[in-house]
């Protein structure tokens, strides 16, 4: 998945992801992508957040709209991430899930700019423009 959250110096937030979806995956499957709540969620009040990794882990918590109601109750993007990542995580556990077996992460942003991210296994990377959307602010902030 590529995700994208924006803040516009209107203030204004937007969010788009687009997919390739799971390999092998099965004919007819829909992924989290394309599910607003899970794979992407924007509310304009509060924050934007969007995901990757295994849609079937981020669809079972509604996680980028749990991401945004967290944001919503104070959390930090950076704390909703890891929120919503931890639960993941519980629920694997009672599920008798390998939890090496399942990669999801998760980018979010507030309406005052501050970002955040957090992954389950390491291997994302994400990057930070500037208002005009051509100036490359940092590449490197890899979850975890
Ligand atoms: N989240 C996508 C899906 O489950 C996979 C991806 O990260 O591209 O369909």
């Amino acid at each position: 998945t590529i995700g994208m959250i924006a803040l516009d110096s209107n203030g204004n937030l937007s969010g788009a992801c687009t997919t390739s979806g799971m390999a092998y995956k099965m004919h007819g499957r829909v992924g989290d992508s394309p599910i607003i709540g899970a794979g992407l969620y924007v509310d304009n009040e509060i924050g934007a957040a969007t995901a990757t990794g295994h849609g079937e882990e981020v669809i079972r918590i509604a996680g980028c709209h749990l991401v945004v109601e967290l944001m919503r109750q104070g959390k930090s993007p950076q704390k909703a991430c890891e929120e919503a990542v931890n639960r993941i995580i519980k629920l694997t556990k009672y599920r008798n899930k390998n939890l090496n077996d399942i990669q999801v992460g998760f980018i979010a942003l507030n309406k005052k700019g501050e970002h955040g991210a957090y992954c389950i296994q390491k291997g994302f990377n994400y990057a930070k423009y500037d208002e005009t959307g051509n100036n490359l602010l940092d590449a490197n902030y890899f979850l975890k």
